[in-house]
């Protein structure tokens, strides 16, 4: 077997342990003679695999009582448009701050619902900062103020929850979610694709308040209210079941592993020797502001772009692939997930300063 160090923003890279469990239980899971994707999603041996699944999702991230965590299909991008249909309760304007790519589109969609207040935007510095706090201009009368913690292409990501007061705070979580603890109580609703720190694309998980649900928008389709989906218990219809499954895997992994808070140990310092060693080097640069910096999805340039094809090139033979930036950014992105190992950054590093000594 030969696994490489995978940098893909997602779908990204899976604990190694996890797929080797996935693979072990492929044909036969637990003796009954049939795999989980061959299951009826109903019956009881995957019952089993969903609700411990939900219930260690729940420890892991300590989410309180009055939150339901809904396994959906769709993608964040699903999200984009569910948020307004069930958020809005009769209200017509929702606040949105924009930090970069994801938030935009988030914004794009939510135009199709009601009017949008860009409360902030970090737009003029070229999404390299967070515009802070105190600049917002929020609306009381808003239905919501929408977010993206981490913005998987810029590279941008929030350290700490931002104040909104009574108005539910919405978070589109989808390549921070499960990276460090955060307090779900401060949140109306949070959800995540699951391809990037979760499991395999096709889940999106959503958290929800449960006072939120219950009251959309005339004509919203019944697979786009939430309390029809939390009062089935995700099973309204067939759930993504065997991406819920290996959600399930990687959430038992994060328990073993310590738990949240060890993970985030483990992603801060992971982060942070990238960052240290491209700020110390004269050829690499990231051009975001240090104070929001991404644990997560790490930007950087060559100082001579015409030596992006080689370098990317003799990563690949290194054994680090996809670290091609995003085609709107150009340069490089080195994601690195809860899955991805210290040592993966640790051959990052050593690749980047040999190239350089050779090339720049
Ligand atoms: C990847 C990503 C999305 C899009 O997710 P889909 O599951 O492909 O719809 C949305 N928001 C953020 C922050 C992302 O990283």
């Amino acid at each position: 077997m030969s696994r490489v160090f995978n940098f893909s923003a997602g779908p990204a890279m899976l604990p190694v342990e996890v797929l080797e469990q996935a693979s072990a239980e492929m044909v036969d899971w637990h003796g009954t003679g049939m795999s989980v994707m061959e299951m009826s999603h109903r019956g009881k041996e995957f019952t089993s695999i969903a609700e411990k699944a939900e219930a260690d999702l729940k420890e892991i991230l300590t989410i309180p009582d009055n939150y339901k965590s809904l396994f959906l299909q769709g993608g964040a991008s699903s999200q984009f448009a569910m948020v307004p249909m069930n958020l809005l309760r009769g209200r017509d304007t929702a606040d949105y701050i924009n930090t970069g790519s994801w938030s935009k589109k988030a914004i794009a969609e939510a135009g199709r619902f009601c009017n949008v207040n860009i409360a902030a935007t970090a737009e003029a510095n070229n999404f390299t900062t967070i515009p802070p706090r105190q600049q917002w201009s929020l609306n009381p009368e808003a239905a919501y103020v929408h977010y993206t913690p981490n913005e998987t292409i810029g590279g941008v990501e929030f350290h700490g929850i931002p104040d909104v007061g009574d108005v539910p705070l919405v978070a589109d979580m989808s390549s921070t979610i499960l990276s460090r603890p955060v307090d779900i109580s401060r949140f109306g609703v949070i959800y995540a694709g699951a391809q990037k720190n979760i499991g395999p694309a096709g889940l999106t998980i959503v958290i929800v308040r449960d006072d939120l649900t219950g009251e959309t928008i005339p004509g919203t389709p019944t697979m786009f209210n939430y309390e029809i989906h939390a009062k089935a218990g995700s099973m309204y219809n067939t759930p993504p079941t065997y991406s819920w499954y290996i959600a399930g895997l990687v959430f038992e992994w994060i328990k073993k592993k310590g738990g949240i808070n060890v993970i985030a140990g483990i992603n801060k310092r992971k982060s942070g020797k990238l960052y240290a060693f491209i700020d110390n080097s004269g050829f690499y640069s990231n051009p975001v502001a240090p104070d929001c910096r991404s644990w997560m999805n790490i930007p950087f340039i060559l100082a001579r772009p015409e030596l992006d094809g080689k370098f990317l090139e003799l990563a690949k033979d290194a054994g680090l692939v996809n670290l091609k930036g995003h085609r709107s950014v150009g340069g490089m992105r080195a994601s690195i997930y809860n899955a991805m190992p210290e040592e993966g950054v640790d051959a990052l590093i050593a690749f980047m300063a040999d190239f350089e000594k050779k090339y720049a």
